[in-house]
């Protein structure tokens, strides 16, 4: 657990940090979330938070993998549903060293070591 009070975002607020009903944006990596601050700012459009810090219950219950990138903050799914947006986020998040999960209505981005684009 950090504490992300102090931390400079730009674009995300604490509010848009959620597992259910509960806050997770002290769970959060800061390192992680400066550079989601900065893919939003490439991207130059809103990007929805569906998913982000899962403890190991809760991303049991949400069919989440067991080695989910969730469960160690740094991850993320941005709810996304057109082609145009898709590409944009793809794209930037992939030059940043992300990786990237690309589903028909989010795309999971995280930044795990070793950089991979999937499906799912
Ligand atoms: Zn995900």
């Amino acid at each position: 657990m950090w504490n992300n009070k102090s931390l400079n975002l730009q674009y995300f607020t604490k509010k848009e940090f959620v597992m259910g009903k509960i806050n997770v944006f002290n769970k959060m990596n800061p390192t992680f979330l400066l550079q989601l601050d900065e893919l939003r700012g490439l991207v130059d459009e809103p990007l929805t938070v569906k998913s982000s810090y899962r403890d190991k219950k809760y991303n049991k219950k949400v069919g989440g993998s067991v080695e989910s990138k969730h469960m160690e903050s740094i991850a993320v799914d941005l709810h996304c549903d057109n082609g145009t947006l898709r590409g944009k986020i793809v794209h930037h998040a992939l030059n940043l060293g992300m990786s990237v999960g690309v589903s028909g209505n989010f795309i999971h981005v995280d930044s795990r070591d070793k950089q991979i684009l999937f499906t799912y």
